[in-house]
């Protein structure tokens, strides 16, 4: 029974992957660099938000060939010169245990830069961001070690990663200043990077994430350029259904019609 709308929404992702990669020219070329979006890696639970390790060593293997892979200030001072569609970030989300046994040794014997966004409550009290899942947390050795790399730029991603449309700004200024504040603490890093939490802009803290940091992400692509705001970038979450195939046509061209559905159905939006 849960097998038949399993199948099918796989197939209905790989059809609109295949349409958004044959629709992508028709657009003409898309500018700018590319903000990818990662959560776990190897993690085996079969999510969207998940891409297994070999996947992910693949993507970097290509990045390294075919692009630059740069930090998101580097990225934001190039945006635009003429050839920033070969600029590409990497940014993980909330912090998982398996960034950092998975994805943080390709990434340190590659020498390429990384921004995480921690979302510190899972961090702080050891508990899964999601209850049920297998996906513990980052600890705080893991994001230090990190941090000697020079390697990682550490963002913001809130305390307790609520949905920002969903609470009031007093609430959401608390939130932000307890992030914040036990980054610094445990760190000694002062966040300067905010990524909403589900990539959802959200009207009441549009001032609260301005008044706090040079620059926000979204949850949606498919690259940014001169007319980008610092606070409104958009990114490209790199999915488990992407395995290696689509990944490469979502960096090169950007899948763009699957990011507009993307959009639709899922009500990204921005002011
Ligand atoms: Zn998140």
């Amino acid at each position: 029974m849960a097998g038949i709308p399993k199948s099918f929404d796989r197939l209905a992702r790989q059809s609109v992957k295949a349409l958004a990669a044959a629709t992508d020219p028709l657009m003409g070329r898309l500018a700018g660099p590319r903000l990818l979006v990662y959560h776990q890696i190897g993690a085996g639970l079969g999510r969207e938000m998940e891409v297994p390790a070999a996947v992910f060593d693949r993507q970097m293997e290509w990045l390294v060939a075919n692009m630059s892979v740069v930090s998101l200030e580097e990225a934001w001072r190039r945006r635009a010169e003429p050839d920033a569609d070969r600029l590409a970030v990497l940014t993980f989300d909330d912090g998982y245990d398996d960034m950092y046994k998975a994805a943080y040794p390709t990434l340190e014997q590659a020498g390429l830069p990384f921004t995480l966004y921690l979302t510190t409550h899972p961090t702080e009290s050891g508990e899964p961001l999601f209850p049920g899942g297998k996906a513990d947390p980052i600890t705080w050795q893991q994001v230090e070690d990190m941090a000697g790399s020079d390697l990682m730029t550490l963002g913001a991603h809130t305390h307790r990663h609520p949905d920002l449309r969903d609470i009031e700004s007093g609430e959401i200024e608390r939130d932000l200043d307890r992030s914040n504040e036990l980054i610094e603490r445990r760190t000694g890093i002062s966040p300067k990077h905010f990524c909403y939490p589900y990539g959802f802009w959200a009207s009441q803290a549009d001032k609260p994430v301005r008044d706090r940091y040079q620059t926000a992400v979204l949850g949606s692509g498919p690259s940014f350029d001169i007319a980008t705001e610092p606070h409104l970038i958009p990114r490209v979450p790199i999915q488990l259904s992407d395995g290696f195939r689509w990944f490469i046509a979502k960096v090169r061209t950007g899948l763009r019609l699957e990011d507009r559905i993307r959009r639709r159905v899922k009500g990204y939006e921005g002011p």
